[in-house]
């Protein structure tokens, strides 16, 4: 499928299934995927290993002159490196998932994300996956879309995703996690997780990555010239 120069925001609540199917769909497009909540997640393990957060989500003031110099890049397969060391594994840990939100609510943080994100976006031809996409890093993205699916079928995909990983969670934690983050994504005062008046809802609860494609692939035909 060719397209013109586009940026497709794809944003949803935690474990609607958005990285699968974006990076799935930027191969099919030929577009460059971009993982905004890796970086979330890579500032999350930094604050972590450097002792800048508590476990009772207490977080210290240093985090935010210590983010100036903290190198985090992705590679050209979608790994997040801090400096040269590969992140991917650490940062997908529940021990991670479980302090993200708070950090991710920090103005200074999403700034800080927010000008990687436009940095590694400005040539176009991206495909971006996170809460605030479509609303505040891209609100002019040419297509936008909201993915939603049941909270039962979100914690089964979580829950599968960690043991294929080799960890041995219990499914209440999993759920509770991802209960909690998306109440503190949706209910912070700065880039709140929304659906941009412009997006496409794709509730996936019941479909295939494949019937996913497919659906966006109609709805880009509908929108753009395109040729197979
Ligand atoms: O997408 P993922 O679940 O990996 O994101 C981890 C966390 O990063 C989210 O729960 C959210 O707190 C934060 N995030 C965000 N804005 C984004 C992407 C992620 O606040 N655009």
């Amino acid at each position: 499928m060719k397209l013109p120069d586009i940026i497709i925001a794809i944003d949803g609540c935690s474990s609607t299934g958005k990285s699968t199917f974006a990076k799935l769909l930027a191969k099919e497009l030929g577009l460059v995927y971009l993982d905004s909540g890796a970086l979330y997640r890579a500032v999350t393990l930094f604050a972590q290993e450097e002792h800048l957060i508590s476990r009772m989500n207490i977080i210290r003031p240093e985090l935010e002159g210590a983010l100036r110099s903290l190198p985090l890049r992705f590679s050209a397969d979608n790994r997040t490196f801090i400096g040269d060391r590969c992140v991917e594994r650490e940062i997908r840990t529940l021990e991670v998932s479980a302090q993200v939100s708070p950090i991710a609510a920090l103005p200074y943080v999403r700034n800080f994300v927010d000008e990687k994100l436009h940095e590694f976006g400005r040539q176009g031809n991206v495909v971006m996956d996170g809460r605030d996409i479509g609303t505040t890093v891209f609100p002019d993205a040419q297509v936008k879309i909201f993915m939603t699916a049941s909270e039962q079928v979100r914690a089964q995909r979580r829950y599968d995703e960690l043991v294929a990983k080799g960890e041995n969670p219990v499914m209440e934690d999993v759920v509770e996690n991802l209960r909690q983050r998306d109440y503190i994504d949706s209910h912070r005062e700065t880039s709140p997780l929304r659906q941009a008046a412009d997006a496409y809802v794709l509730d996936n609860s019941d479909m295939t990555l494949s019937e996913e494609i497919a659906w966006v692939k109609g709805l880009l035909r509908g929108k753009y010239t395109i040729y197979d």
